[in-house]
């Protein structure tokens, strides 16, 4: 099957529980012990120094081979919670299977003294499908990345360039699953180490001390938890490649720009962001709604597999962001032609009824005799007011009325040239400010489309899919998008087109058309040649980055990418796979 197929499909621990303790049937291991939070500490915490770390009150970056139930994770949020600080906690984590919703609760219910963290991380963690899931813990400033699968895909499928400052190696027993532990596995905690990473590790075996100690670390024998006599501990003593803050100026104040000034910022970073006009988001994110909606193909094509993660991806962000601009409705797509239908077969045979429905007995839609699939995420949002929550963080200023013009880069800086002679300085630029990287692609094209507004249904509760798309009332109109014009003369609303929409959507609802003229906004749509975004490095300049092309998924796709862009600035690691990074690279169509 499809990778996009493939990424839906979950496998599951086959566990047996023996006095509430989950045993491993898969690798005959007993997953943790009653004194298991202990252990933790003594075999995790200490050697990797957390909590003098924490108290550092910077960013802290912690990588794991072996995620289990979540359980180091769990123990380290305690103690950043405990000892808050201002800083970003990244974990990355790398398990081929997941506990059920179900397992995770029995494990609260055993710690108890993690329950003050029970509510937030069920509310996060969600939805779950193979390689890389990023969830946002916003309450305790925690992010998790966690890769879905074969610890030797996830070698191969991640990013290069990010740096951990603590490696956790927690898979089982070595005897029981060498892979965890090879010289690949090896390897690549080395290269993801800078001068003063910790590892550690509850084995004591020698030919992990051996094969630590080879690639750079000093590695200790430790004394073991209660009964085990002893256990490893180290530290990276080569290259130094710690994280350094730098100065980024971000180009355009849309979904694209605000999201890479925003993860930049949580990164650490001072970012400057300019915007042309008066007010920020005037371009394609100026409309007054948009849709958060999930149409990928079950396919390998990596348009569709990038469809299914940006998607999965923007709705955690958006929730994360506790913003009354996201409404977390769902989304309905009716079955109304030979492909949908199609589609909708194969998203049966998943069988993944936590992210998508088939039936309507509860009239969730709103829409009467609704037949198609209902995804269980998504739904619609304030562009603006989302872009405005995204840039009030402390690091990120806002420069509004400053035209960009072109820059000069050397390998330590970029010099941006403004309108009226203005010139600024930085470490990094960020060029995302939409129509305008025309100038900067000869891959990108145009597109004019119209969103109608006028008022149809008062009874939909969510986005509702089908040639086109209706959103739910709001300031009493329905919002329906769009049109497509790939030649055009100017800017002027297409009045016929806005007919067009309002007729079909009425027609579908068995209503008579509304008798005011309908209501309407034109933009600019920008589009590469192969329809995938533009995201990565410009051309030879190491220090200069291009975000944009989203087409008609620009809040699927922003913040994922913005993300990806801020990743490779800040050595952290990317949400996007490889493959999928390669093929969004500026630079393809050479
Ligand atoms: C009619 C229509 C409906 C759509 N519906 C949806 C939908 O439902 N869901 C969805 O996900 N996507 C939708 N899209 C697509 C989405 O709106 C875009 O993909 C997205 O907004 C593009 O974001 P951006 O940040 O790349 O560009 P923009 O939003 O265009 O932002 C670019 C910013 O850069 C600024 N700028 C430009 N030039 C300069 C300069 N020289 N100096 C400084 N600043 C500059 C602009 O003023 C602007 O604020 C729709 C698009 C259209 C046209």
């Amino acid at each position: 099957m499809s990778d996009a197929y493939h990424k839906l499909t979950l496998e599951t621990h086959k566990l047996k529980w023996e006095d509430d303790l989950p045993f491993s049937l898969d690798s005959n291991d007993i997953f943790f012990q009653d004194d298991a939070l202990d252990e933790i500490e003594h075999v995790f915490l200490e050697p990797n120094l957390i909590l003098n770390r924490i108290s550092e009150d910077t960013n802290l970056a912690i990588g794991e081979v072996g995620f289990g139930f979540g359980l180091n994770f769990l123990s380290t949020c305690k103690s950043w919670v405990k000892n808050s600080n201002n800083g970003l906690l990244t974990f990355f984590s790398i398990d081929h299977k997941v506990p059920t919703k179900i397992e995770i609760k029995r494990l609260f219910k055993k710690f108890e003294i993690l329950s003050d963290l029970e509510d937030e991380f069920f509310e996060s963690f969600d939805p779950i499908h193979k390689g890389i899931n990023k969830f946002f813990f916003s309450n305790w400033n925690v992010e998790l990345i966690l890769y879905v699968g074969d610890v030797i895909d996830a070698i191969r499928s991640l990013n290069g360039g990010f740096i951990m400052d603590a490696w956790y190696l927690d898979g089982f027993d070595p005897k029981a699953n060498p892979v965890m532990w090879s010289n690949d596995v090896l390897d690549f905690i080395k290269t993801h180490s800078h001068k003063n990473t910790t590892v550690s590790t509850f084995s004591a075996a020698g030919f992990i001390r051996r094969g630590l100690t080879e690639r750079g670390f000093e590695v200790k024998r430790k004394k073991g938890f209660k009964f085990k006599r002893h256990h490893l501990a180290g530290t990276y003593s080569q290259t130094d490649q710690r994280q350094v803050f730098k100065k980024v100026a971000v180009v355009g104040s849309g979904i694209a720009g605000c999201s890479a000034a925003y993860h930049l910022a949580k990164n650490g970073h001072d970012v400057e962001l300019f915007e042309i006009n008066e007010k920020i988001s005037s371009g394609a994110s100026g409309n007054p709604l948009a849709a958060l909606y999930p149409r990928f193909n079950l396919n390998e094509l990596p348009i569709n597999t990038l469809n299914l993660s940006s998607f999965f991806y923007a709705d955690r962000f958006f929730k994360s962001l506790n913003s009354e601009a996201y409404y977390r409705t769902g989304i309905g797509f009716l079955n109304h032609d030979k492909r949908t239908e199609k589609w909708i077969e194969k998203l049966k045979m998943l069988n993944r009824d936590d992210l998508f429905v088939f039936n309507d007995e509860k009239n969730a839609t709103g829409y009467e005799n609704f037949k198609g699939v209902i995804f269980n995420h998504g739904g619609y949002l304030d562009p603006v007011k989302i872009n405005e929550c995204l840039i009030k963080h402390k690091n990120i200023s806002v420069n509004k009325k400053y035209e960009f013009k072109s820059f000069d880069s050397t390998p330590s800086s970029v010099t941006l040239h403004f309108q009226d002679s203005k010139e600024l300085t930085f470490d990094y630029l960020v060029l995302a400010h939409g129509a305008g990287l025309i100038n900067f692609s000869n891959y990108l094209a145009l597109s004019k489309g119209q969103l109608a507004g006028a008022k149809i249904s008062d009874s939909i509760h969510m986005p509702i899919n089908s040639n086109g798309y209706i959103l739910p009332l709001k300031d009493g109109v329905n919002w329906i998008g769009s049109s497509y014009e790939n030649q055009f003369q100017n800017m002027n609303i297409n009045k016929n087109k806005l007919q067009e929409m309002v007729e079909f959507q009425s027609d579908q609802f068995n209503l008579k058309n509304p008798q005011n003229e309908p209501d309407s906004k034109a933009q600019i749509r920008v589009i590469s040649k192969d329809k995938l975004p533009l995201s990565g490095q410009y051309k030879d300049n190491k220090n200069v980055f291009l975000l944009g092309g989203l087409g008609s998924r620009g809040f699927c796709y922003g913040p994922i990418l913005g993300d990806h862009i801020a990743s490779l600035i800040s050595n952290n690691v990317s949400p996007l796979e490889k493959i999928i990074a390669d093929s969004l690279e500026p630079d393809r169509f050479k």
